[in-house]
């Protein structure tokens, strides 16, 4: 079970990216995501995607990034927490696969709080360059599914999209669950 957790989010700034976080972790295989600033906006939106094209992912903001982090620990959970600073992604992924439990991946946005990085079981880097949350958490996915991923079925959603050559092909789900 994958699990993410977002710190550092400004509602002001931070909603776009904040919500394609959100949006990667659902469809990349992590059940939920935790956002330690409270925001309304985002919530709602999730929300409204996972009852449209389904689930389960659960969102929840305005949370103690402490606390999420110390009962994942205390009930047998990894933390990784993605950070250009870190180990190579390859050999942490798989690492991480080998040892076969939960997994709350760590993602930052302007500053990350130096006590993340002790907290954290790994520190990953998706190479050692710059660039962005939503990029570095869809990779770190990827890796620690094997690309699986996108095998993922969703539930419960009222639409679903048939692969089109050209167009858009949606349908009304047939099952609810
Ligand atoms: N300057 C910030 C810091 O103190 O680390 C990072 C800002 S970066 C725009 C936002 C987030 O993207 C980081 O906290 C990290 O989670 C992720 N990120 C950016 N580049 C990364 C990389 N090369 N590997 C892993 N994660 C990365």
């Amino acid at each position: 079970l994958f699990a993410v957790l977002r710190i550092g989010h400004r509602p002001a700034r931070d909603k776009r990216i904040t919500t394609h976080v959100a949006l990667v972790a659902r469809t990349f295989g992590a059940e939920r995501i935790w956002i330690d600033e409270a925001d309304e906006k985002i919530e709602e939106n999730i929300r409204g995607v996972t009852s449209r094209f389904g689930g389960p992912f659960a969102i929840e903001s305005g949370v103690s990034w402490k606390k999420v982090a110390a009962d994942w620990k205390e009930k047998g959970g990894l933390i990784a927490h993605l950070t250009m600073y870190g180990m190579p992604a390859d050999e942490s992924c798989a690492e991480m696969r080998d040892a076969k439990k939960d997994i709350l991946l760590v993602v930052g946005a302007e500053k990350v709080p130096r006590e993340i990085y002790e907290i954290a079981d790994f520190n990953v880097a998706v190479g050692n360059q710059p660039h962005s949350e939503v990029a570095a958490l869809a990779i770190t996915l990827d890796r620690l599914t094997s690309g699986e991923w996108i095998n993922r079925r969703f539930h419960g959603g009222s639409l679903e999209i048939i692969p089109a050559e050209r167009g858009k092909n949606v349908i009304a789900s047939e099952v609810q669950e």
